[in-house]
């Protein structure tokens, strides 16, 4: 919808119109950097200027039907179950997902077809798009599975993680917000994900579990050179006297960050308490003062988050919560959390539980596709490994030294710990950057803060042109009526990684799978018992 219509100009906004203040949808498009904006009534969405109207379930439905008008003049609408106008779509057809059903891990029901097909329907002159989901639940969930990661030899590793897998059904709303821009010929623009014009982030991780202490040696040794981009993090009780190590990572130039004092996660705030506090005290009599916590294996549990909010932490990183995907503020029982999340990808060094030598050709190849195609995907490299446990990275230095080599050998990936790029990604969500296109001229501009105040130079915006033309611009640069497309950054297209790829989670028959759940239960019933009487047994 145009605001501002004169002779020469005809000046779109490029942004997103939310109409129910819902936390994921605002916790989604926060990350991915896409304008948006709200509305509380009626009157308000008739001078809206958005270009894409968001209608997540519960949209009051006067406000759903005016939006219905406006789609009828040539407005796009995405619509979540029950907010659709489905009676008045005259022309229905599926269009498919880049996932098919198998595949689509996390949306349980295979015999829906929905749940990877978007209806999309003409209504007067808008389109409207019906999402076979509501992102909230999903968006919001920390039920835990094992799920399984192709390794690409035709073997599958298995994890315990999030049970939803979230970049799945990130890249589907992706997907469909930018069609939702292209279908009425306009860009689909964002906030980059990463500074300036790197292409991705190097954010190398070391889950320090315990283990011998020469293993730690080799393995700091490895990533000495590569301090910059290597964040080490301990599990307390395993180091109270082997503390010496602390130190020596923070002399290597490591980022030193909290596993918890115990590696668990308890199902209650007070131990919880306990074990975080520990942690830091442990940390802080090495003269480290952690600003990161990594949740242990898949635990995970709200009251920690809260805790983790309530201490200050800038960042933490849990499977149970995501894997695989850009950094975001998660919902927690029903709020926006203060703390980052920072999904790492799933698969580290397990390779010998499946009788995969760990430094060999197979895993020296599925960390060189991996990386390939995050760099491709335009994708952070979060990737993670355990530096002391016995048969883990600490004895395969010299894998430790391919994975960041093979990373660091594109020229526009940047080293980065995860505290500076977690501060500069909370930079980044605070900056206010609005896009808007210019009809007439074909010129993208943008209008944002930093002109008067400057926060973040190497912020850049992707600008992707229905055509397929994909660039990078500064919005910083003054440019009232829009830059033309040879004043931005040529940008190759970012590729969307096939539901077949290496490293994704593939979706697994339940049959195939030998029963666990019951011995699961038990071994887990006396995991949490040991832990609570190491806790209180003094
Ligand atoms: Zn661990």
């Amino acid at each position: 919808m145009p605001n501002k219509n004169s002779k020469n100009t005809l000046q779109l906004d490029l942004s997103v119109l939310l109409l129910k203040m819902d936390p994921a949808w605002i916790s989604f498009l926060d990350a991915e950097g896409i304008s948006w904006a709200t509305v509380n009534s009626d009157d308000l969405i008739k001078n809206h200027t958005a270009s894409v109207f968001v209608l997540p379930k519960g949209t009051p439905k006067s406000i759903a039907e005016n939006c219905y008008a406006l789609a009828l003049k040539g407005a796009c609408l995405i619509c979540e179950p029950d907010t659709e106008p489905v009676m008045h779509l005259d022309e229905i057809h599926y269009c498919k997902m880049p996932y098919d059903d198998q595949n689509f891990c996390g949306l349980e029901d295979k015999n829906n077809s929905r749940a990877i097909r978007v209806k999309r329907g003409k209504l007067g002159q808008g389109t409207v798009f019906c999402l076979p989901f509501c992102l909230r639940p999903l968006w919001e969930s920390w039920g835990r599975a094992r799920r399984f990661v192709n390794v690409g030899n035709g073997q599958l590793i298995y994890e315990e993680m999030s049970a939803i897998v979230k970049k799945n059904v990130r890249r589907v709303v992706i997907e469909i917000i930018k069609q939702a821009f292209f279908r009425q010929g306009l860009p689909f623009t964002h906030k980059w994900y990463f500074p300036g014009k790197n292409r991705s982030v190097l954010c190398f991780r070391g889950d320090a579990d315990g283990g011998p202490k020469e293993n730690f040696k080799c393995w700091l040794d490895a990533v000495r050179p590569f301090s910059t981009s290597t964040s080490v993090f301990f599990c307390t009780s395993k180091y109270t006297h082997k503390k010496d190590l602390i130190v020596a990572a923070a002399n290597a130039g490591l980022e030193v960050g909290s596993h918890n004092h115990w590696h668990i996660v308890f199902p209650d705030r007070f131990t919880n308490s306990k074990s975080l506090i520990r942690a830091e005290t442990v940390l802080n009599s090495a003269d480290q003062h952690p600003t990161g916590f990594v949740a242990p294996a898949f635990f995970w549990h709200p009251s920690l988050y809260h805790l983790l909010e309530q201490r200050g932490y800038l960042y933490a990183s849990s499977f149970r919560v995501n894997h695989d995907g850009i950094p975001y503020f998660p919902v927690v029982n029903g709020r926006i959390g203060k703390v980052l999340e920072i999904p790492y990808h799933c698969l580290g060094d397990r390779f010998p539980v499946s009788n995969i030598p760990l430094d060999g050709e197979i895993s020296r190849r599925f960390f060189e596709t991996l990386i390939k195609k995050k760099y491709s995907a335009g994708e952070p490299m979060f990737l993670y490994g355990h530096p002391d446990i016995k048969g883990r990275m600490g004895t395969s230095p010299e894998l430790v030294r391919f994975i960041l080599e093979t990373a660091m050998s594109y020229s526009d990936v940047k080293p980065l710990q995860l505290s500076p790029y977690a501060k500069w990604w909370r930079q980044r969500t605070d900056l206010k950057v609005e896009s808007f296109y210019d009809v007439k001229s074909s010129r993208v501009g943008f209008r944002n803060e930093s002109r008067l105040s400057p926060k973040l130079p190497d912020l850049m915006v992707r600008v992707e042109f229905p055509n397929g033309e994909s660039y990078l611009a500064d919005p910083n640069l003054y440019a009232p009526k829009g830059l033309p497309r040879d004043e931005m950054v040529t940008f190759s297209p970012l590729y969307l990684p096939n539901a077949y790829d290496v490293g994704e989670v593939v979706y697994k028959r339940p049959d195939l799978i030998t029963p666990w759940h019951s011995w699961r239960n038990r071994r887990m019933i006396r995991r949490f018992a040991e832990a609570y009487w190491q806790v209180y047994r003094s």
